[in-house]
């Protein structure tokens, strides 16, 4: 797309995750040209497969992992970049409707007190949560940590809701809608083969990224966007998509600042602060016929499955830690202890790990935690308001996704919805940006 012979001037898009990469891509198909401008030394962000440590050739993920069943956009770019998707994963319970915490427990190990509970036990205590559940019905704004009290339930029951609500929402229950116990269960679910990575790499294959490149400032002038850079250079456009967390976007200087309802939905939602921690065990068999699903637990790890999709050969584990539980692996080794443990108490022996990596979201300057969803009492006005566009800047990132919050799936249609913004915008090409294309020509 060309204005008058002049190719028109690179879009800026700042930051370099799935939000992000997917503007960038989405306004390259349309003949847009982009500079995609990235704080960390490697695209993706929450998206972050490493192998360089494990062996037999698997990998660990310290992001995003899961493609469910519903993730239409993903599932479409993934098959428009030619990025392999691995079998659907299902799985099935006995009774139908179920909602995702009966699916958890369904499915799950589920350790409370440093103990497996038996499925008698769970069993039971599904039972007093549904009798429960039709006699006090959850009003929208309350707590997993508050419906439970109102509505007496047992002292056990209420663990496992919370080991199960943290494995479910990733946070504390006292920052979880109690509506996670009567939300649709998620049947199915896929992974990118070799890693959620190739479709960063696919994305990122033919854009001009540019790494280590943190903004520091946006200012718009006269329909002009300036972008100051952390080394003092500056860059400048008519148009600019933000793709960031909304927990970091109160370290970007907006002049004229952002409005201030914009900046207090940004920092609203409830934090999912968190810890991921994989590691690789060479009792592959053991730990694959004891985590047939995964693991929750009220300790110090939330939830552990099985990452790696070989069937043979040691394994992978991915974990995480979250809420306050993260505190007690946030040193040293202890969450590789505290996985280890977790996981000799599901298969019953000891265990050798022979690798493993941890990443803390939250200790991140980039990210500042792993994610939020805002509370559902306060959703209407909160997305309008991270959607919105400020003049020519306009906003991506999975946090702006009202019907996939957080997700894959957010980011993907978050970063498509802004490319489209950008296209339906007049364009406006600086009389200098002119100069200097035509002397160059
Ligand atoms: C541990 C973990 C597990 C997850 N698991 C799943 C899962 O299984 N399935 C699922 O659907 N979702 C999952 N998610 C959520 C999913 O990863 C995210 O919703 C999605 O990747 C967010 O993409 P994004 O582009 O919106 O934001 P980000 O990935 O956060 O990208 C933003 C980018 O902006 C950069 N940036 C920040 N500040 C600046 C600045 N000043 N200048 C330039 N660049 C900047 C950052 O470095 C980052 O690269 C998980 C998240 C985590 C943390």
């Amino acid at each position: 797309m060309t204005l008058c012979g002049i190719d028109p001037e690179p879009v800026i898009v700042v930051g370099a995750g799935l939000a992000g990469l997917t503007a960038a891509h989405t306004l390259a198909r349309s003949g847009v040209p982009t500079v995609v401008l990235e704080a960390g030394p490697r695209p993706g962000g929450r998206i972050h497969t490493r192998s360089a440590g494990f062996d037999a050739g698997q990998y660990g993920e310290l992001g995003a992992e899961t493609i469910h069943g519903e993730y239409a956009a993903v599932t479409a770019l993934c098959a428009d970049l030619g990025v392999e998707l691995s079998e659907t994963i299902s799985f099935d319970v006995a009774r139908t409707p179920v909602t995702a915490i009966e699916g958890l427990l369904a499915t799950d190990t589920v350790v409370v007190g440093g103990r497996v509970l038996t499925t008698g036990r769970i069993e039971s205590i599904c039972r007093e949560v549904t009798t429960a559940l039709r006699r006090v019905p959850p009003a929208p704004q309350e707590t997993l940590a508050q419906w439970p009290r109102r509505a007496a339930l047992s002292d056990e029951a209420r663990a496992v809701l919370t080991a199960a609500g943290r494995a479910l929402a990733q946070r504390d229950s006292a920052q979880t809608d109690a509506c996670v116990l009567t939300e649709d269960a998620t049947r199915s679910s896929r992974r990118i083969v070799g890693g959620t990575q190739r479709l960063i790499d696919a994305l990122a294959a033919d854009l001009d990224i540019r790494l280590d490149t943190p903004v520091t400032v946006i200012r718009q002038r006269r329909g002009r966007i300036t972008v100051l850079l952390d080394d003092g250079q500056t860059l400048s456009s008519s148009q600019a998509v933000v793709a960031v967390s909304p927990f970091v976007l109160g370290a970007i200087g907006f002049d004229p600042p952002l409005p201030p309802a914009t900046l207090l939905a940004a920092a609203s939602a409830p934090r999912s602060h968190g810890v991921k921690v994989v590691a690789q065990y060479r009792e592959g068999a053991a730990v694959r016929t004891a985590l047939a699903r995964g693991v929750c637990s009220d300790g110090p790890i939330s939830r552990a499955w099985v990452s790696s999709g070989d069937t043979s050969g040691p394994v992978v584990v991915s974990a995480f830690s979250c809420g306050t539980a993260r505190a007690a692996v946030e040193r040293g080794d202890a969450a590789f202890d505290a996985l280890d443990a977790l996981l000799e108490t599901v298969v019953g022996s000891g265990l050798t790990r022979i690798s493993g990596v941890v990443k803390n979201w939250s200790a991140d300057e980039r990210f500042l935690g792993m994610g939020g969803v805002p509370p559902i009492a306060l959703r209407g006005s909160h997305f309008a308001l991270l959607n919105a566009a400020e003049r020519r800047v306009h906003f991506a990132g999975a946090h702006t996704d009202e019907a996939f919050c957080d997700t894959l799936e957010g980011a993907v249609r978050s970063g498509r919805r802004a490319a489209l913004e950008v296209v339906r915008h007049p364009v406006r090409v600086s009389a200098e940006y002119c100069n200097r294309k035509l002397v160059r020509s």
